[in-house]
């Protein structure tokens, strides 16, 4: 029940007095969407409370990183046993090796890892690390991918390949901007006349594998191949941000499944974040041996942090990827997952609603398209509109999925089959409200 008076309205009046928009990181604001923020009180294993007292199933999990879903109690009981000795050092920890050895083993395109504390701060040191390697200044990104808010990312194309990449952010410097160019994910022909223009420039080419700031979209198998091609032929690093999909969609990352389909595949460097703290501020990069050494203290590319490594976060993460590797775990959350878009698949086409979803391990997307987007442009053709009725039909059915139409969808291992249920009988409610045509 509501109480007369919104916790969560009144909290976000008094936040948007002291914090910008109210909010601490934009999208939490609800600006697509419209409405009251949901101030959340508490979480617990799918669920969690907004300050009305009101209960949601969660289907972003902090952006990823719940994949065990809140408060797990390995994670809590590991968490606690940190914090008793210590939060913060400044010094090397045990656990710092620990997680480091977890991640190298998980994921053997990596030989050495280093810690650091977000998704941004570990692809932009990636990018300085490429850059410092190969003495070179481009980067290549593609459009609806995003890798943390550095200057060099935050860029948009220009009007044609030839011309220079613009800031999307006030503050980006044009010099920094035009060092980024970016090309249309999935698109081998712009790739290579990228590679044929610019090919002794670039330091790297930087991609989401399944990109998850687009909703959903995979890149295709050609077009991976092309990546790798195109990038050992010019001396370019292929970095993989696998931020939001390491640990995620398969034990190994995104590049298990394109290592599967591509012999002998593998990426350069690895961004990683999200999962692997296990909702703590921990993210990590890490490539082979020879190219990792490059960094301080032992090689000329610098990178630092005072928390990072952190004692809490480190004790979180690895608790996390501990349970992630118990066999069978994945298997069960990818089904999970797949009876979750099946149902929506269903209720969507019952209630004559252009619809289309796709998912990979714990992660999902869907489309009020009639086929899956394979770039940036397609997936904006999405009635917003369309998207708005539906995001604020479930969250009056207590259903919480991201609150704009390019964020992807995140299912944890708490889910029961009865949340999914209860999930698709409200979107089937919603779609009714909703049909095409
Ligand atoms: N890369 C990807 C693929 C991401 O999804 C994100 C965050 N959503 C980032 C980088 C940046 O991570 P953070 O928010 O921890 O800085």
């Amino acid at each position: 029940m509501t109480p007369s008076i919104d916790r969560n309205q009144e909290l976000f009046d008094r936040a948007r007095e002291l914090i910008p928009g109210g909010v601490n990181s934009p999208v939490r604001a609800f600006r697509a969407v419209g409405g009251t923020p949901r101030f959340v009180q508490r979480a617990q294993g799918a669920y969690f409370w907004d300050a009305n007292g009101q209960r949601y199933i969660d289907y972003i999990g902090s952006w990823g990183p719940m994949i065990l879903g809140h408060g797990h109690p390995a994670v809590v009981e590991a968490v606690q046993q940190a914090v008793q000795d210590g939060f913060s050092f400044g010094a090397p920890t045990e656990r710092e090796v620990q997680l480091a050895e977890a991640i190298v083993h998980l994921m053997p395109s990596l030989e050495m890892v280093r810690l650091v504390s977000s998704g941004t701060e570990a692809a932009m040191s990636a990018i300085r690390l490429a850059r410092g390697a190969t003495g070179r200044s481009r980067i290549v990104k593609f459009e609806g991918c995003y890798h943390g808010h550095a200057d060099s990312l935050l860029v948009k194309a220009g009007s044609g390949l030839a011309t220079f990449g613009h800031p999307t952010s006030a503050g980006v410097p044009a010099e920094v901007a035009q060092h980024t160019t970016v090309l249309p994910y999935n698109d081998i022909d712009q790739l290579e006349q990228a590679f044929g223009l610019y090919g002794s420039e670039i330091a790297c080419l930087v991609i989401e594998p399944i990109a998850g700031n687009m909703n959903f979209v995979r890149a295709s198998v050609p077009f991976m191949r092309r990546c790798r091609e195109l990038c050992d032929q010019h001396g370019a690093l292929l970095v993989f941000d696998e931020v939001m999909t390491g640990f995620r969609v398969a034990l190994g990352g995104a590049q298990s499944i394109y290592g599967r389909q591509i012999p002998g595949f593998r990426p350069d460097l690895t961004v990683l974040g999200k999962v692997i703290g296990g909702g703590m501020p921990l993210a990590a990069f890490g490539g082979p041996r020879a190219l990792m050494e490059q960094l301080a203290p032992l090689g000329p590319v610098y990178q630092a942090g005072t928390l990072s490594g952190n004692p809490i976060a480190t004790a979180c993460g690895l608790a996390t990827l501990e349970q992630i590797a118990q066999p069978g775990f994945f298997d069960a959350l990818a089904a999970r997952t797949r009876s979750l878009v099946d149902g929506l698949s269903i209720v969507a086409r019952s209630e004559g609603v252009e619809f289309s979803v796709d998912c990979e391990g714990g992660m999902f997307g869907f489309f009020l398209l009639s086929s899956l987007p394979q770039d940036y442009q397609t997936v904006m053709t999405s009635d917003s509109s369309r998207f708005n009725r539906l995001f604020h039909g479930l969250l009056e059915r207590g259903v919480y999925i991201a609150p704009a139409l390019y964020e992807a969808g995140f299912v944890s291992a708490a889910h029961t089959e009865d949340d999914i249920a209860t999930t698709v009988e409200a979107a089937r409610e919603v779609f009714a409200t909703l049909r095409t045509g």
